[in-house]
Formats: structure tokens, C-alpha cells, sequence
């Protein structure tokens, strides 16, 4: 059977090019950067030009880009670091509804810790109000952390206004921009965001290594404690090959970003536009424009998204139903509950996250075997007989 991707969110296929250059930190150059010997100093140049490969292709200098295990760490450090860092000025911190739950369960923990949390609502396509924002910020208030591009709905978040926002007030500005960095162009010179998380594994790169641009002048606490790696900021030998492959990913995935927009969003909107045309009661979630290129999310009433997963994975069809790290609960997502849907429509969503090597006969396949499966769903379901008045083909 003919197998199709469609959870790019969640994480990617390693590029051939990428598993080239980790090749030899995982065989030969298998020293340890800290070490002075041949060996060392060949780990430590792989880093290095990772490191340079990153900050060029963010428009940052190579001093700003720190590597930490992965996108989790990134946004924990991010926030429990500047909370640590800025507590003298204040213990008041700002975010969304939507973030994901690295940056929520984070921000748990601080209110634990004494900090104060505004989790700001979103409107119904997902987006944050910029005066809101402004009416949340008080004179103690230390931290924004909004994220780039939701891993859910897809929806692209007014970045540029919110780093301006919080400049003008002198607040931190963090940006977990897991899945928007080689989806989106980002050019950090030009922009007011302090700290930004990234991540390789989403974009063809390796699981379990991430970076971090922290801005020059921003301060952070350690979060990792032990060598002095990374400047002295974060502890633990490097994961070189990791490292290697997270810097040719993000070179491969910014010298290609035109061209790859353009296609996803044709996909893209072709799913989009024939799922809402050919299935009754189907709801787009998310906004339609301001939106990641690989996203569709759509939830269909009198489903249960669960089985609708099942059923598509039986005919070669890899989606998710809100994201990975939620979908083994039974728990309607947030974010969809954030953006107004009630439970039971929440429970019937569906994530598609395209990826570079869709064809468009895969996209009519994808078409036709929703149209299907959602039809057959529907007519065992009670809820839907009892919509239709009456139990139809049990
Ligand atoms: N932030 C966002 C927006 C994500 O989508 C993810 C993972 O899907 C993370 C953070 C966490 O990254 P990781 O699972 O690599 O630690």
C-alpha cells in the first residue's frame, strides 16, 4: 500500500543531505568538543559551522545561537530562564491560550513560584489582540512569550506588532517558533524578538537538538548547571552530529523556502477548499491567509476524530487529530477550545501537515478516501442519525 505523510507537524523524514554531513560525527569525528586533541578540535569546527550556518540563514550573529535537546528545553529555559534572570524588575509574564504546552505547563510552574501568568484569549481564527496585549502589560511585567505559528490550526501570529508592542514597553519578547522557522522567513536583525526557539526535527533535520537565538543584550539564567558549554549557559557535552545535521537542515530549508511555500500552499489549499466544498458540516479551524503553508485543520461534526485517524491509517493515510503530544488523550485540544469550538466539535478534528514530497495524485487520493471515510463515520453515528431522525446503514 502506497503510504502518505501528512503529520509534518509532528515531525519530518530526515533529509539525505542532512544524514551526509552528520555521517562522520557519528562514525570517525566522534570526539568530544571539549577535548583539545585532533579529534576535539574536528567536533568542535562541526559545531561551530552549524552554529554560523544557523545565525546566517536567521539573519543573527553567531554568538546569539545556543543548542539545547530540543524544542521543550528551548522554551523552558526561555522563560524560567528570563523569569530567574529579570525577577528583581518584576514577576509578571504574558502569553496565549494557544501556546503549546512546553510554554503553558512552563508557565505553571512559575505561578507556582510566585510569578504572575496572563494567558491572553485568542478570537476565533486563533490570532491575539494587539490592544489587549498592550492593556496586559503592567510596570512589572518582564516577559511576552506568544508563539510564532500554532502547531495545531496553523494560524501565524502578528509578530512583528507584537515585538514592537513589547520594545515600546521594554519587555522581553520570546517567540517559540518551533514550527514556523524554514515555513515562514525570519530575519531577526530586522525584528524585536529577543529569544525564538527552533527546531531541526520538523524541518528535516534531526530529532532531540534545538536552538535557541537569544538577542546580545538579553540576560538568562542558566537552566542546565554543570561545564561551562555554550558560554557558560548551557551545561552538557554536545551533541555534535545532532548539531551538524540541525544546521544543514536549516541551510537546506532557507535556501529552498520560496519554492517550497508556493507548492504547499497550492496543496494546501486545494484540500482545504475541496474537503470544505464536498463534506457537509465541516468547519475550517484557524485563520485561511495567515496561515503556516502546510497546515489544514478541519473539524467535521458527529465524528470522533480518533476514529477517523484509525480509519485513515488503515488506508495509508499518516494525519493527527490535535498534536501529537495531546493525541493519546481524550481530552479535546485547547487550542480548539481556545478559538470557540465547543467539546464534541473539537473532538472531531483533523490535522493535515503536508510535506515536500506530495503528489498531487496523493492529494486526490487524500480527497476522495476523507470524503469516504467521514461519510461512512457519519452514518454509524448516533449522533448523526439522531441529527438525520432516524438510524441509517447499521
Ligand atoms: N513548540 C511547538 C510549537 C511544537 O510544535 C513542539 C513540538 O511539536 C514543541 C514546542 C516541543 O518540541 P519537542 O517535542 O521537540 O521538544
Amino acid at each position: 500500500m502506497n503510504r502518505i505523510y501528512l503529520d509534518n507537524a509532528a515531525t519530518t523524514k530526515l533529509h539525505e543531505e542532512v544524514l551526509n554531513e552528520m555521517m562522520p560525527y557519528l562514525t570517525d569525528n566522534f570526539g568530544n568538543a571539549s577535548s583539545v586533541h585532533s579529534f576535539g578540535r574536528d567536533a568542535r569546527l562541526g559545531i561551530d559551522k552549524a552554529r554560523d550556518r544557523i545565525a546566517k540563514a536567521l539573519g543573527a550573529s553567531s554568538a546569539e545561537i545556543y543548542f539545547t535537546s530540543g524544542g521543550t528545553e528551548a522554551d523552558n529555559w526561555a522563560l524560567k530562564g528570563i523569569a530567574e534572570a529579570y525577577s528583581a524588575k518584576g514577576k509578571h509574564i504574558i502569553t496565549s491560550a494557544i501556546e503549546h504546552h512546553a510554554v503553558l505547563h512552563t508557565c505553571a510552574y512559575l505561578e507556582k513560584r510566585g510569578f504572575r501568568v496572563t494567558y491572553l484569549p485568542v478570537d476565533e481564527k486563533g490570532k491575539i489582540n494587539l490592544d489587549e496585549l498592550k492593556n496586559a502589560i503592567c510596570d512589572d511585567t518582564i516577559l511576552i512569550s506568544i508563539m510564532f505559528a500554532n502547531n495545531e490550526i496553523g494560524t501565524i501570529q502578528p509578530i512583528e506588532e507584537i515585538g514592537a508592542i513589547a520594545r515600546e514597553k521594554d519587555v522581553i519578547f520570546h517567540t517559540d517558533a518551533v514550527q514556523a522557522v524554514g515555513n515562514v522567513k525570519i530575519y531577526l536583525k530586522d525584528s524585536n524578538i529577543d529569544l525564538l526557539s527552533l527546531s531541526g526535527h520538523k524541518i528535516h533535520g534531526p530529532k532531540g537538538v534545538v536552538s535557541l537565538y537569544i538577542r546580545k543584550c538579553v540576560k538568562i539564567a542558566p537552566f542546565m548547571h554543570g561545564g561551562a558549554h555554550e558560554r557558560n549557559r548551557r551545561a552538557g557535552t554536545e551533541n555534535t552530529a545532532g548539531i551538524v545535521g540541525l544546521g544543514k537542515a536549516l541551510e537546506i530549508a532557507a535556501a529552498g523556502i520560496n519554492a517550497k511555500t508556493a507548492a504547499l500552499v497550492k496543496q494546501r489549499d486545494k484540500l482545504i477548499d475541496t474537503l470544505l466544498e464536498q463534506i457537509p458540516e465541516s468547519i475550517l479551524n484557524g485563520d485561511r491567509v495567515d496561515r503556516l503553508p502546510g497546515n489544514v485543520n478541519i473539524c467535521y461534526k458527529y465524528i470522533e476524530g480518533a476514529s477517523l485517524l484509525i480509519n485513515l491509517d488503515m488506508k495509508g493515510i499518516a494525519a493527527s487529530s490535535g498534536s501529537a503530544c495531546t493525541s493519546g488523550s481524550l481530552d479535546p485540544s485547547h487550542v480548539l477550545l481556545a478559538i470557540g469550538l465547543d467539546h464534541g466539535t473539537a473532538h472531531g478534528s483533523l490535522r493535515l501537515s503536508l510535506g515536500e514530497d506530495i503528489s498531487d495524485e496523493d492529494i486526490d487520493y487524500v480527497i476522495k478516501t476523507i470524503k469516504e471515510t467521514v461519510q461512512k463515520l457519519r452514518e454509524w453515528s448516533p449522533l448523526f442519525a439522531a441529527k438525520e431522525g432516524g438510524i441509517k446503514n447499521v
